[in-house]
């Protein structure tokens, strides 16, 4: 089979290829519609490849929208990271490269870090100070990843259909995500937070 086109799904045997057969005929073709009023808004992006998988996802790597989902709100949301980061400069790449390994590594350490630093540092306005400098980093660090993730989400509400019903399905999936990518920051939070308090305490 060749290779399928984001602009094959524009047809309802275009969806079929992408997803598999369904009987919800209704389904696939509100997903050709909204392939068809994607296209017309990023005609350049009209070839981008799309695989079955078992994920959601846009590799920008090797500019592919994976499909897993049948759902027009989720895929358009690929569609829009294809729109932002396949035309974007490597840079802006790399810096969203960085910013999701950076939240992978703040997640896995930064409890351990609270807790070494709480054993290994005495003097509390010290220990204050390094909380506060480890939430700032973890913070900005999540930061170009969110923005990504809200404008493509923003974007998908904005021009569907049904504003509402897309809201209610994405902003959910985006406060996991600001959660998941905040994690990290949320431990110094409340490390910091606890210290405040045992200071207020001390007095
Ligand atoms: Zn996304």
């Amino acid at each position: 089979m060749l290779p399928l086109r984001f602009k094959d799904l524009a047809s309802i045997s275009g969806v079929q290829n992408a997803y598999g057969p369904s009987e919800d005929e209704v389904l696939h073709a509100r997903i050709s519609a909204r392939v068809n009023a994607l296209v017309r808004k990023y005609p350049e992006l009209a070839d981008t490849r799309v695989e079955r998988s078992n994920r959601d996802s846009y590799d920008y790597i090797n500019n592919v929208i994976n499909v897993k989902s049948r759902d027009p709100d989720i895929l358009a949301h690929e569609m829009e990271h294809a729109a932002s980061l396949g035309t974007s400069s490597s840079l802006y790449k790399k810096l969203l490269e960085v910013s999701q390994s950076a939240v992978r590594i703040n997640n896995t350490f930064a409890l351990p870090a609270v807790l070494a630093l709480g054993a290994a540092v005495e003097d509390e306005n010290k220990k204050r100070l390094l909380y506060k400098t480890l939430l700032g980093i973890s913070s900005v660090a999540a930061a170009p990843n969110l923005w990504e993730e809200a404008k493509a989400s923003t974007n998908v509400v904005l021009d569907s259909p049904d504003s509402m019903s897309s809201a209610a399905k994405l902003l959910p999936a985006l406060a996991a995500h600001a959660a998941h990518d905040l994690a990290g920051a949320g431990v110094y939070l409340g490390a910091l937070q606890l210290s405040n308090h045992n200071k207020a305490r001390k007095k």
